[in-house]
Formats: C-alpha cells, structure tokens, sequence
C-alpha cells in the first residue's frame, strides 16, 4: 500500500526539517519527503495548511488490561490514543496480575498485536508484585520486549534496592522511569500540602515528597551511569535539581504532563475529585517553573499519565476517589493553545516533546523521525482549528477529565500508523 501526504509542512525536529514537503509511504515506511513527489498509484491525502510530525509518543499511559477492562482496554485505551494524535503508547505496569513476569508482557503484546491500533510497548515493574521488596527478573523481562521499568505509583523506597535496580537496567540497555515519592512525607495527603490546603481542611502532600526522591535519584544515577527518567514532575524543587545535574552530565531526563503545566491547587476549592492527582496539582510559582523548564529542555518530553477511573469510583468524594485522569484525548489540544500559542514554545519544540525526545529517551527504533526508512507513524496537526473538550464524545472507557468543555485551538487531525490511516477512522 502506498501513501502520499501532499503538501502540508513537514516539521521533523530529529533531522531539523520545517518546510513544504510531500511524504511517500510504501509498505509501512517513509519512502522519501521531498519537495515534490509523484504519486504515481499511491492514495493521496491532502495536507495543506496541517503540520505533518513524527507520530506522537506518549511514554506514561495505564491501559488498565490485564485486570481493570472496566475502566479501559489495550482496544480503547489505542483509540483514545490514535483520536489524540498518538502513535505509540508505553504502558505501566500497576496492571493485575501486574507485568512483573514475562508471560504477563508476552500476553500484553498478544493481545496489543490483535486488538490495539497503535504501538504498545509494556514498561515492566522493577520489584516483584509493584512491593518494593525484591527485584523483578529483569533480564527475562526485558528479553520478552519490555521497553522501560518502572514501579510507577509504588517508589521504591530502599535506596540500596534502587541503586541495584538501576545498575541492572543500565545492563539491560533500557531506562528507569521513576514516580518520585516518599511516602513517608506524602502520608495520607490528597492535594498540594500549603496555605490552600490548610484553608480547604484536606490533608497535604508536600513538595519535599517529591524533591527528596529527585535528589536520591539523580545521586544514584550519577553514581551508577544508569539513565533515569523523571515521571510527572511537579514543583519548582525539582526542576531545580533536574537542571542542576543535567549541567553536570547526570544521565536524568523528565517527564511533565499537561494538567501539571496548567491547573494549580486552586482546584481544588471545588473539592471536585477530577482535580485529585498524584503528585497533586502545585502552586503557581511550581507551574511556572515547570513551564519554564519545558521551554530551556530541562523538562525533555510531555506525557499524559492517562489514568481511566470509573464515574462511580471518582464520584466517591475526595478523600476516598483514586487518583488520576484520562489524558490522551485532551492533552494536544490542551498543550497546543497553552504552551504553542501563548508563545512559551515554537511547533517545532512542541513536535519535540512529544516524538523525537521521547523516542530517544527509550530507545523506540524507527521511531521519532520522518527520514527515508523512518516506521511511518504520522500525526497531522492543524494548529488553528477550534475544538471543545467533549469527555462524551471520547474513546477511552473513562471520562475522569477536569478540562469537559474547555474551548482550544489546535488539535490532531489524523493519525497514521504503520503506513495505516487510523484516525479519523475508516470503512474497511
Ligand atoms: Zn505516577
């Protein structure tokens, strides 16, 4: 099957293309970009006036399969993705059974290969059963095609079983993702812990539970030459250190998802439970630095952490809801109109975060870059068109999203993976 993508602007920040260009798909890979190509027999999608970028990645999604298919499936939580402008999706482990063994990652990517509509690739746990207490085998794990670790939501807490997860990653060739938190700080807190949360009675969750994690870490990952990457980053603290060990070649790099860059504890006078996160939504002068550290590269991708929770379970009040929130299908849209157009970053930059860092950061072959040979996964974006966030009209099983009705410009108009035109959906 062949593809042409005629005329749209072809923005490929990994080989620093921004121009008119024509893009030729031929069997599931770029062929050519260049400024004129025939189509020959190839189907033609217009794409004048659309940016065409590398196939966005998002690199912290829970699919919630095996174990919690009411909340969402590898087959939904892909639409979702592919109706967001995602064209691969890592998957956290904190499943049930949770992808602590090979079988469980094989049986992920077996029903991924039958059922998904984009790329999954498993991010297994780091300690047996997500417990903190003994390593995973790793080794088998990432032979049966695991893409990172991670005991995401679950911080190991033991510095010396760190240190040894890491140095074992690091000889595996793949990253360690880390949710950091102490949980000795956070305890029971259930928003930003400061003078809102004193003044709205709830429980708070320091900055320090996270900046104390974001130290340990970039200590040990100096010390091991392990790459580690930073989930959610979330306050000014560990920006600060993120920046700090960068400069000094620390193998650290960091994630921030779009209702940390956006939303603050203000939220939560509501006590509405769709504001409910973890790590929880900060303070003005945390969102300003996080926007700050996606501008200057200190912060090198955006992720969404979607998070499905059921209307039952997030309508059980704040204290009791689960925390989290969908993402995929509001986290374009939202970043375009708040980090594109009120200037803070360029297309290109944006385009960046979402495909070219976070490929490189796991190391996805193929993926990242629109160069001849390339996997031809494409998202197409007009950066103009107005949109209305519609939790009714998503894909995802859930609709635990703060951002129902919010009017933005900018969105995904299509998505193409593995040379296939996914999104919007097509008559077979
Ligand atoms: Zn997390």
């Amino acid at each position: 099957m062949k593809l042409l993508i005629r005329g749209g602007r072809v923005i490929d920040p990994g080989s620093a293309v921004d121009g008119r260009r024509d893009v030729l798909i031929e069997d599931g890979r770029i062929a050519a970009v260049a400024p004129v190509i025939e189509a020959g027999d190839a189907r033609i999608i217009e794409a004048a006036g659309l940016i065409v970028a590398p196939g966005f990645i998002d690199l912290h999604v829970h699919l919630r399969e095996p174990g919690q298919e009411h909340k969402e499936t590898i087959e939904t939580g892909t639409r979702a993705a592919a109706a967001g402008g995602f064209t691969s999706v890592c998957a956290m482990p904190n499943t049930n059974p949770v992808n602590d063994r090979p079988e469980i990652t094989r049986m992920i990517l077996a029903r991924a290969a039958e059922k998904a509509v984009v790329h999954v690739f498993p991010i297994a746990a780091l300690t047996a059963g997500l417990r903190g207490a003994e390593l995973a085998d790793m080794a088998a794990l990432a032979e049966a095609g695991a893409a990172a670790f991670s005991d995401d939501g679950r911080c190991i807490q033991n510095a010396g079983l760190m240190r040894r997860a890491m140095e074992t990653a690091r000889s595996l060739g793949r990253p360690v993702v880390d949710h950091c938190e102490d949980v000795s700080l956070a305890g029971p807190g259930i928003m930003h812990e400061g003078p809102r949360a004193a003044r709205f009675g709830l429980p708070g969750i320091p900055a320090a539970a996270e900046d104390v994690m974001v130290a340990r870490d970039a200590i040990l990952a100096e010390a091991s030459r392990a790459p580690v990457h930073i989930a959610h980053l979330s306050t000014a603290g560990a920006v600060r250190i993120v920046r700090e060990a960068k400069r000094r070649g620390v193998a650290i790099t960091a994630e921030a998802t779009p209702h940390h860059l956006i939303l603050t504890d203000a939220a939560l006078e509501s006590k509405d439970p769709r504001f409910k996160m973890n790590p929880p939504l900060r303070s003005e002068e945390d969102v300003e630095a996080l926007l700050e550290a996606v501008a200057d590269g200190t912060i090198d991708v955006l992720a969404t952490d979607h998070a499905p929770h059921t209307a039952a379970e997030k309508a059980a009040g704040i204290a009791a809801a689960p925390f989290g929130i969908v993402g995929l299908e509001t986290a374009v849209p939202l970043l375009l109109d708040k980090l594109v157009h009120t200037g803070r970053i360029s297309l290109a930059r944006f385009i960046a975060l979402w495909s070219t860092r976070p490929a490189e950061i796991f190391g996805l072959k193929g993926k990242g870059r629109l160069t001849a040979g390339a996997d031809a996964d494409l998202t197409l974006l007009d950066p103009d068109r107005p949109v209305v966030i519609d939790s009714g009209s998503f894909r995802s099983k859930s609709r635990n999203t703060p951002f129902d009705g919010w009017s933005l410009k900018g969105c995904a108009v299509r998505t193409i993976v593995g040379g296939r035109p996914i999104f919007p959906e097509e008559q077979p």
